[in-house]
């Protein structure tokens, strides 16, 4: 039985009851003078009692009404716990809903009465339900007829057992594979279920649209961060229940308990926020493929630009891949679908995708933001009726304020960073630790009223395009609409959707944001992308940067010309003072293949990922000498450990913001060549870190397959 609040890798605790339960009942332990939540995990009784010195307590009760949860879930969570070198009872706890914790017994029985009401009229085994879904899924109204590529797609994951790799490009319709698989799947059995999960929570609205459109609302649950605690819980019990037989979600929703799982889609795969990056630090994705495996589940990656671990695992044989190159809509496509396919029309067909233009800027006048040929471009969509999208990766008005008298610059006294400049409210804000007040009058230093702003956010960008397109014309004679997206212009509750629902109904002509803009969303006016700022990534010391830019600029892209009629003028524009380095002129052809054969060449030469395994351990403490030394001496026990030859230890590192909140960070990488050495020789050492009470040492911990370095 697990416990809360422990970071430790103690095992479960023991408790003594006089009811025979179930392994994975809920239940209600005592825990000091605290009552929890318990999950029995085993109940071989003899073994579990050894193990424990509490064994003498009894159980307090169970949750009534509850299912215990799966063995496959058991062992999920157990693999994620020992995988990412966690305590069991973190792991399991934090994949529950936190309500099933904090509520008293009647108050959860009472929501568990309102949560089966429904569930029953709708559970998937009564018959009038059986034939709902089954109509629902061969005619349905609201279903397209599938493209060749989809339907080629589509007819693979049906007949095999993947994983599958949908490499689809922007725009050729991914959703709709998703969409079709999971009809078929919940047609041929009424039970079954589907979990499908997108990177953002931003993205979940649109996904639940399109869901709902399809299945019904009654059909399809939510989980993700963005909900209240209890939506949260009532969308768990429905999937628990089997009442839902969809859940859509984020990373998390990765354990949600569905008992008939038999379907796992993983929408743009390889986006970093499948990765946790605190407490258990788990990959969402690499448990979709466990967990598929585990329950005998089909899993379904899709990206237009795969992460090179799941690009490797297709060459080795390991996943299917599955390829979807052309828009819909686009001439490969009309050509495909058999309306005038030759062969002379195969060479010049092309994907629909928008054409790459590169800016040199070291030609442009200095201190250029918007290069006259971009501007020129721009101007010319206002003038057609068009939409542009700009985007930037940096919120604010200014990352840094600075005196034009002293030194002085905004930094943030609690963090290794400057706090950004928004004019709006005339803040100072550090994006680190949340510090902020109010910009002052003059130089804190000395003095001087001459503070300046230095380099530029998305505010400065969105104010700079105002005054650059004051006199550009609409087709109408009407003023330029410009409007910005970023995490500030969407804090409040339904900002994110409105300002949305304007860019589709035409409200706005340029669209300034952050890369939060950049994917996902199935814009259908937009013509024109530009990256105005993105060469920082193509020097950046992580060895994952290129793979994160490339994708960055081929999603960006690919808002671009999703309209058909109007693909073939669209653009994505990149300025840059490295217009020749090599991952531009794969961006140019579209060609993921090549860039990708490219990297991996790269990391095999230097045996980094997928061709080698990483951890980090990282460790906080109050200065920076406290934080090194600790992973000095962890990196000296390490030498006495068997297999310690097997890895290599870095010397520790401090983290590029290395102060946040006076927190002082350093870091040190472990490699090895093996993942199961690996494995061996992060369990052997924990215990070992665990012994270290360096009082300066705020925490530790273990990132196994960091994502981050
Ligand atoms: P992706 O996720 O691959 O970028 P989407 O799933 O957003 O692409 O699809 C792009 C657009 O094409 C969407 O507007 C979608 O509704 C439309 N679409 C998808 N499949 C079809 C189809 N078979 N016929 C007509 N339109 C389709
Ligand atoms: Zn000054
Ligand atoms: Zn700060």
């Amino acid at each position: 039985m697990p416990t809360p609040n422990h970071s430790s890798v103690r095992g479960p605790l023991s408790y003594r009851s006089e009811l025979a339960l179930a392994p994975g009942s809920l239940v209600r332990v005592p825990l000091g003078k605290r009552e929890v939540l318990g999950i029995v995990w085993d109940a071989q009784a003899g073994e579990a009692q050894e193990r424990a010195a509490s064994s003498d307590k009894s159980l307090a009760g169970v949750l009534e009404g509850v299912a215990p949860l799966s063995n496959n879930w058991r062992t999920l969570v157990d693999f994620a716990a020992r995988y990412y070198q966690r305590s069991l009872g973190e792991v399991a706890l934090a994949a529950l809903p936190p309500q099933l914790r904090d509520l008293k017994p009647a108050q959860m029985a009472r929501r568990l009465q309102r949560a089966t009401r429904p569930a029953t009229a709708s559970t998937p085994a009564r018959p009038e339900n059986q034939a709902f879904s089954v109509a629902n899924a061969t005619n349905a109204t609201n279903s397209v007829a599938l493209s060749a590529e989809q339907a080629s797609a589509c007819g693979h994951i049906a007949q095999n057992k993947g994983p599958f790799l949908l490499f689809g490009a922007t725009g050729s319709g991914k959703t709709e594979v998703y969409l079709h698989c999971v009809q078929a799947l919940l047609a041929a059995d009424p039970q079954a279920q589907a979990l499908v999960m997108v990177p953002e929570i931003n993205l979940t609205p649109q996904l639940e649209a399109s869901f709902h459109a399809r299945f019904g609302a009654a059909q399809v649950v939510s989980l993700h961060s963005g909900m209240t605690n209890p939506q949260r819980l009532k969308s768990w019990l429905a999937a628990h229940q089997g009442a839902a037989r969809i859940v859509l979600g984020t990373r998390m929703a990765v354990f949600a308990s569905m008992p008939h799982l038999q379907m796992i889609v993983v929408d743009e795969e390889h986006d970093p926020s499948y990765k946790q990056q605190e407490g258990a630090r788990y990959s969402a994705r690499d448990l979709a493929i466990y967990r598929g495996h585990l329950e005998g589940a089909k899993v379904l990656l899709g990206s237009a630009t795969p992460s090179l671990e799941s690009w490797t695992a297709c060459e080795r044989g390991r996943y299917q891949r599955l390829d979807m190159p052309s828009r819909i809509g686009s001439a490969a496509h009309s050509a495909q679908q058999g309306a005038s396919s030759d062969a002379q029309a195969g060479a010049t067909l092309h994907s629909g995708l928008p054409k790459l233009r590169l800016v040199d800027m070291n030609l442009q006048p200095p201190k250029t933001v918007l290069s006259a040929p971009l501007l020129a471009a721009i101007e010319q969509r206002i003038a057609r009726g068009e939409q542009s999208l700009v985007f930037l990766n940096r919120r604010g008005y200014a990352p840094v304020l600075a005196c034009n008298a002293c030194e002085w610059k905004s930094e943030c006294p609690h963090c290794s960073a400057y706090r950004v400049f928004h004019k709006i409210d005339r803040s100072l804000r550090c994006h680190h630790c949340g510090f902020a007040d109010r910009v002052p009058r003059a130089c804190p230093s000395c003095g001087n009223v001459d503070i300046a702003p230095v380099g530029r956010g998305t505010e400065r960008l969105e104010e700079h395009l105002a005054e650059l397109l004051a006199r550009a014309q609409r087709p109408d004679g009407s003023p330029v609409r410009i409007a910005r997206m970023d995490a500030d212009s969407t804090r409040l509750q339904g900002a994110l959707q409105s300002q949305l629902a304007q860019v589709h109904a035409g409200e706005v002509d340029v669209l300034v944001g952050t890369q939060m803009v950049t994917k996902g969303h199935d814009f259908r006016r937009i013509t024109l992308v530009a990256a105005v700022q993105a060469d920082s990534a193509l020097f950046s010391s992580d060895f994952r940067a290129p793979e994160r830019l490339f994708a960055l600029l081929m999603q960006a892209a690919g808002r671009a010309g999703r309209d058909a009629a109007q693909a073939a003028h669209s653009e994505m524009w990149v300025q840059s003072f490295h217009p020749l380095h090599p991952l531009f002129a794969a961006l140019k052809k579209h060609d993921y293949p090549a860039f990708a054969r490219q990297q991996l060449a790269e990391r095999e030469q230097a045996g980094l990922p997928p061709y080698g395994f990483q951890a980090l351990l990282r460790a906080d403490a109050r200065s920076q000498e406290a934080a090194q030394d600790f992973l000095k001496a962890a990196s000296a026990d390490a030498q006495t450990l068997p297999g310690a030859e097997l890895v290599s230890l870095y010397p520790p590192v401090p983290l590029g913001i290395q102060r946040v909140a006076n927190v002082e960070r350093a870091q040190m990488l472990v490699e090895c060549a093996s993942r199961a050495a690996l494995q061996r020789f992060l369990w052997a050492w924990q215990p070992l870190l665990w012994a270290r009470k360096d009082k300066a040492v705020i925490r530790w911990a273990i990132d196994v397959d960091p994502l981050l370095i």
